[in-house]
């Protein structure tokens, strides 16, 4: 048998049926069907508390879009955060749609013309990717009279240790690489766009707290000797994020405070070039993957040569990454539970598989839980980040699951 990921502490200690936001997960099932995604704003909200009460004041707090993003969700948590950090044109409508004017800024390779237009139209900053991609903004701004807001992703030469998705120190399809960066901001300056400064993202999902300290202090250094060698100060340093939760046994939390403080080190130490640049951090599966709970009922239970497989309505078209196929290179599970029997004897030695036709589609591999019957209905933790839209939601032509944000005023 295998071992299954810490539940998170919000529900680690419920006895009983999983409560969800004051409700209960058969409540929730019954209201809105299964398979159901709950989100629980209340711990988003005590996410975004604890990196203010840590962080040091003055870092701002942007919120990764891509993590989440479920309408009401970066509804609920924009007015929370000081920025919106956006991956597509589609997310950038869906953020002007509610929020024009809130500070936001768009990343990602392969901008096509169409998105870069609509960042210079909205006053987005763009978070270059290339040279190429710096020139193409800066004809289109000319084309509408707009001077585009550019800051210049960096392809670092540091890379985030321990990082589950490493992201700098070698050839990159994201962000210019360093030694190139200076040029490319004095012909930004030179060609008359607005300088935004440089965004630093070396690595997501990192649990070692003593690797993000480092990375941040090295990502700082970094940020300074680049203003120098451009010659122009940033306005704004994105550092980046990649706060990561556990998802799997043996994982602990990153421990916030210390970061928070070695941080404010580090800004105490920040080159001359640096003294007017605000810093900002952009945090996606740490705010949001521990309040989502994803909720799917037992269709079957059956036994196949001495093993027996509970088959959920779910599967890995709405949580691909629970299946151990998104971004993991060894499959373990994630933390699940039978949501009636929080708390009871685990003896029943059993396989979660989805309603797909493939054998990747097995939500917990052969762990030990209380045992659960036909009608029951199953919890798979940290479904709030890289969950539904992250998934082959289109294959095999099943219908949507639900998604409800609980608790938001
Ligand atoms: C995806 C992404 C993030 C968010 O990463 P998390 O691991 O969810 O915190 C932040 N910044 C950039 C540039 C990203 O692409």
């Amino acid at each position: 048998m295998k071992p299954i990921g810490p539940i998170p502490p919000a529900f680690a200690d419920q006895r009983g049926m999983l409560r969800i936001a004051g409700r209960s997960a058969e409540e929730w099932v019954a209201a809105y069907g299964s398979p159901v995604f709950v989100y629980d704003f209340s711990g988003i909200a005590a996410q975004v508390a604890r990196f203010r009460a840590t962080m040091p004041a003055g870092v701002r707090l942007h919120y990764a879009v891509k993590a989440n993003p479920y309408a009401p969700l970066v509804r609920g948590i924009a007015p929370l955060v000081d920025g919106l950090d956006v991956a597509s044109a589609g997310e950038l409508a869906e953020v002007l749609a509610f929020k024009p004017g809130h500070a936001t800024s768009f990343a990602g390779p392969g901008k096509r013309d169409v998105e870069l237009e609509a960042a210079v139209r909205a006053g987005v900053t763009l978070n270059v990717e290339s040279e190429n991609e710096v020139r193409r903004a800066i004809v289109i701004g000319e084309r509408l009279g707009i001077a585009p807001r550019l800051a210049v992703r960096v392809n670092p030469d540091l890379e985030l240790r321990g990082s589950g998705m490493k992201m700098g120190g070698r050839a990159s399809p994201f962000g210019v690489d360093a030694e190139r960066v200076p040029a490319l901001v004095r012909a930004i300056v030179a060609d008359g766009a607005e300088w935004r400064g440089f965004h630093i993202f070396a690595g997501s999902q990192a649990l070692d707290t003593d690797a993000l300290i480092e990375t941040q202090a090295a990502t700082v250094a970094l940020a300074g000797r680049l203003a120098e060698e451009s010659r122009h100060a940033p306005p704004m340093v994105n550092l980046g994020g990649g706060f990561g939760i556990p998802h799997f046994a043996g994982d602990t939390p990153v421990h916030v405070a210390r970061i928070g403080t070695a941080l404010a080190e580090a800004l105490d130490r920040r080159g001359a070039m640096l003294g007017d640049t605000v810093f900002a951090i952009e945090l996606g599966r740490w705010l949001v993957g521990e309040a989502g709970v994803y909720l799917t009922r037992v269709v079957d239970r059956k036994e196949s040569r001495g093993e027996t497989f509970l088959v959920v309505d779910g599967g890995l078209h709405h949580q691909l990454a629970a299946s151990g196929n998104f971004g993991t290179v060894v499959r373990r599970n994630y933390p699940v539970a039978v949501a009636g029997r929080m708390g009871a004897v685990a003896d029943d030695a059993v396989s979660v598989v989805g309603c797909l036709c493939t054998p990747l589609d097995r939500l917990a591999d052969r762990v030990v839980l209380p045992r659960a019957e036909v009608g029951d209905v199953i919890a798979i933790f940290i479904a709030g980040a890289y969950g539904l839209t992250a998934s082959p939601s289109a294959f095999l032509g099943h219908p949507a699951p639900a998604e409800v944000l609980a608790g938001a005023s």
